[in-house]
């Protein structure tokens, strides 16, 4: 039975322990919010430190590298404390370099680290189908594997440390963009006065399918779990769409390479947020190209 600290019990991080809980694993959680460790079924750990105390395994699932770095590195960090045989799996979201300079810290005191970020959402969480791009040594990804099994389907080695995460942002990018693509299409479709159902059934078997819609329909009606069936509720935030495109664009920037349909991405989400939306799942931009529309 693998002991294991998980820090950030949100969204993604409950359906993680959950299944993590009920493949027999001895789970301790810790966030913020009180009361969310009841939620995932683990036992409750009173600080970071707490959680990360006397487990093999420590993960954690917080929303940008801010939190990742206050955890790990901060006042009262984590890092300094481990044991030096913990295996740590950070599935944040975060920038390369924030990544690759907690890594290092990591490594200096003789710990494995790699960053393991998750694509397939809640519902993939809640599943056990999410796909993990791991990025650290070979020794650090065969010793994360077995648990990130638990939780996935797909395991993938990246490369070196923050490959997981430049790996993750190239696929959030891309999913942003097809997003805003399917928005706009539904959107015209309604218009011609095309049923919408109709468009799915033609789409999803044809060239301009994709996850977004098949999986993720920002209309209600043809995927009944897609968060368009219940006013937009995360699933996956607005807040942290706008997140990663900034992430996407700097990493861009670094390279001085020109992404001009992030960039659009990028402003449209950051006027869906500034309009009060960013609590709102990210599929719910359908409703800003409505808007624009009228
Ligand atoms: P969330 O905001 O629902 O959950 C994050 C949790 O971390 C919150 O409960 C928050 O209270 C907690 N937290 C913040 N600071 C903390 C701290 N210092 N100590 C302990 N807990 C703290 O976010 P989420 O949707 O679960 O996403 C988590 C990460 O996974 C993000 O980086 C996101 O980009 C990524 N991600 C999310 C999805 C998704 O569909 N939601 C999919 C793939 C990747």
């Amino acid at each position: 039975m693998s002991k294991i600290g998980f820090i950030g019990l949100g969204n993604m991080g409950r359906p993680m322990v959950s299944r993590l809980v009920k493949s027999g694993c001895s789970v301790k959680g810790f966030d913020i919010v009180e009361g969310l460790d009841q939620a995932a079924g683990c036992q409750t750990a009173a600080t970071a430190k707490d959680a990360a105390d006397g487990v093999k395994v420590l993960i954690t699932m917080l929303p940008s590298g801010k939190e990742v770095r206050d955890v790990y590195l901060g006042n009262g960090g984590v890092l300094a404390s481990l044991d030096a045989n913990v295996i740590i799996i950070d599935c944040s979201t975060i920038a390369v370099e924030t990544a690759c300079e907690i890594n290092a810290k990591a490594t200096a005191l003789g710990l494995d680290m790699v960053d393991a970020p998750v694509s397939g959402g809640v519902a993939g969480a809640e599943a056990g189908t999410l796909t993990f791009m791991v990025g650290g040594t070979r020794g650090g990804f065969e010793r994360a594997k077995p648990i990130l099994q638990i939780m996935g389907e797909n395991i993938i080695h990246t490369g070196v440390a923050g490959s997981g995460e430049a790996v993750k942002l190239c696929n959030n990018m891309m999913l942003a963009v097809s997003m805003i693509g399917t928005s706009e299409a539904l959107v015209l479709a309604e218009r011609l006065g095309v049923d919408c159902q109709t468009l799915f059934d033609v789409v999803s078997r044809s060239t301009g399918q994709s996850w977004a819609l098949t999986s993720y329909c920002p209309a209600p009606g043809p995927v009944p779990k897609s968060p368009a069936n219940k006013e937009f509720k995360p699933g996956f935030s607005t807040a942290m769409m706008l997140k990663d495109l900034r992430l996407a664009q700097r990493a861009g920037q670094s390279q001085f390479l020109s992404i001009p349909l992030t960039e659009a991405a990028c402003q449209l989400y950051a006027d869906f947020d500034r309009r009060g939306n960013g609590e709102l799942d990210f599929s719910g931009i359908i409703e800003l190209i409505r808007d624009m529309g009228r």
